[in-house]
């Protein structure tokens, strides 16, 4: 609240009008407030300064002179922060509704419909202060549509507002894994058998076609599943569902192709083959052992453990068909010691949360469920800015408050180390130099308004 009335006082003193766009490219806009976590730092900077011209920040850190004509912004008694990152979202996509009539929509929808809907998505992630996310997988059954291609050109062409989107289109799975769209259907009631244009292949061949395909129609990052899936009708949520030579095909066509390759695993040994064959981050984890999660450590792989999808189909268990419930709680019992031994063992853990299994906008509460799990608050803080932005490959041009860096700023009320969850209250937001919030509290997304999640099972087509 004081951190809003600040910047409405500073508005109304009539000198900031212009500034709702943005600085200037010969202007320099002046951040200020109490406090500034710079997205490395181990600890928080007093008398935070961040000055920006045009889309960059071209000076951060405690105290520092206001150059004079500067438009100054006073955030009072607030941290400002680099823009969070979210390593693992799926904007397209918005799980509404119990399990069956999430199927039967899927189905139903033009694709011009559900671009459509993820407006409000877009919106509302960056209105929480993610100013970038990795996107990690938009199907849709029976469609060969790019549509989180389409989203992300939409935003850097300013037709949308939204987060930086670095996306990984289809998904890359084996026949009857977690990523088939058949499964769970009779045997040929979609027409046809998926192949690698859906994303779907057996054998190193057919792994290298599915890699090329995705990233001819604009992957950033390739996501693969490389084990069983919690909510899934065809498989078990921890059996391996590549082998090793095609997890290895994976890895090094994705590499030769200069991307990054995320790879969704709930088990373990999966997990070890995927690791030893170089995949850059295990998406979920939860029934790694420690010696799987040494050897990431040892490897440098990271870990993003989605810990709010888990939460919230936790919340709503007892709606899941019995099935898949056994298998939701079974991996619900194993995250939370996976999660502590990470933390314990060292391992580099990135920011993720899986959003779309939830309404889009939430995904600053995974904060304080990685803070109650063990974390440290300036260490779960990191995992959404420098941590996140090198495991995105984008630390070169953000992720930290510094000289040179595009002008991803936000601001959250008080002081986020005493109180983890002010990262939910993101109330002044900065993308490329140009203020897309102000100081208001984010109204709930359109889309979600007045719909809740019926079922936990409506993630079943995600690949939590
Ligand atoms: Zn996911």
């Amino acid at each position: 609240m004081i951190l809003a009335r600040t910047f409405r006082l500073a508005a109304l003193a009539g000198a900031f009008a212009c500034l709702y766009d943005g600085a200037a490219a010969d202007t320099t806009m002046a951040l200020k407030a109490a406090r500034l976590f710079d997205g490395k730092s181990r600890t928080l900077m007093q008398n935070g300064v961040v000055l920006v011209q045009g889309d960059k920040i071209v000076d951060a850190g405690a105290g520092l002179p206001i150059p004079a004509g500067a438009q100054v912004i006073d955030l009072g008694d607030a941290t400002l922060s680099p823009g969070f990152m979210d390593a693992h979202t799926h904007v397209t996509l918005d799980y509404s509704g119990n399990y069956n009539e999430r199927r039967l929509r899927d189905l139903s929808k033009n694709v011009s419909e559900i671009a459509l809907e993820c407006i409000p998505n877009a919106r509302a992630t960056i209105e929480a202060g993610f100013t970038t996310v990795r996107d990690l997988g938009s199907r849709i059954t029976n469609s060969h549509d790019f549509l989180d291609v389409s989203v992300r050109n939409a935003i850097e062409h300013g037709i949308v507002t939204g987060p930086r989107m670095i996306v990984a289109t289809h998904g890359i799975g084996a026949t009857g894994g977690h990523f088939d769209p058949t499964s769970g259907y009779r045997d040929m009631a979609l027409g046809r058998e998926p192949d690698w244009t859906d994303g779907i292949g057996n054998g190193p061949d057919e792994i290298r076609k599915a890699v090329r395909h995705e990233v001819k129609n604009g992957a950033d990052v390739i996501k693969a599943a490389v084990s069983g899936g919690v909510l899934s009708l065809a498989d078990e949520v921890d059996t391996p569902q590549f082998t090793p030579a095609e997890v290895a095909a994976l890895v090094d066509e994705t590499h030769r192709l200069r991307k990054k390759v995320a790879v969704h695993c709930h088990g373990d040994q999966a997990a070890r083959e995927a690791i030893e064959a170089g995949v850059d981050s295990i998406e979920h984890g939860s029934f790694l052992k420690p010696e799987t999660l040494a050897l990431m450590k040892n490897k440098g792989t990271y870990l993003v453990p989605t810990l709010l999808a888990t939460e919230y189909i936790m919340g709503k268990i007892d709606a899941y068909p019995p099935v898949l419930a056994a298998k939701a709680r079974a991996a619900a019992a194993a995250r939370s010691d996976m999660f502590r031994n990470a933390v314990k063992i060292g391992v580099k853990i990135g920011f993720g949360t899986d959003s779309a299994v939830f309404p889009h906008g939430q995904n600053a509460k995974e904060f304080a469920l990685m803070v109650g799990l063990g974390m440290a608050p300036l260490d779960a803080l990191r995992s959404a800015t420098a941590a996140d932005a090198e495991l995105l490959g984008v630390l070169a041009k953000t992720g930290t408050l510094e000289k040179g860096k595009l002008a991803d700023v936000i601001a959250m009320p008080g002081d986020p180390t005493s109180d983890i969850t002010a990262t939910e209250r993101v109330a002044f937001v900065t993308k490329n130099g140009k203020i897309v919030k102000n100081g208001s509290t984010p109204a709930a997304p359109a889309a979600n308004a007045g719909t809740t999640r019926e079922t936990a099972a409506e993630a079943a087509a995600l690949d939590l």
